[in-house]
C-alpha cells in the first residue's frame, strides 16, 4: 500500500506554506496559494524553491 508523502515548503515571497508531494522533482513548478507567485523546484534534498521567470 502505497501513501503519497508530502513535505512542506515556505513561500519565497509570503508567510504561506506550500505543501508538495515528497517525490516532487526539479524543474516542477508550484503556485503559492497565498500570494499567487510562481515556484520552480531547483533542488530536491532539501527541496528548495526559486521565483520562476517567465517571458511573455
Ligand atoms: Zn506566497
Amino acid at each position: 500500500m502505497e501513501e503519497i508523502q508530502t513535505k512542506q515548503v515556505p513561500c519565497l515571497d509570503c508567510d504561506s506554506t506550500l505543501e508538495v508531494v515528497d517525490d516532487i522533482e526539479i524543474g516542477d513548478i508550484l503556485v503559492c496559494e497565498g500570494c499567487g507567485v510562481e515556484l520552480e523546484v531547483v533542488n530536491n534534498n532539501p527541496t528548495e524553491l526559486d521565483y520562476l521567470y517567465v517571458q511573455k
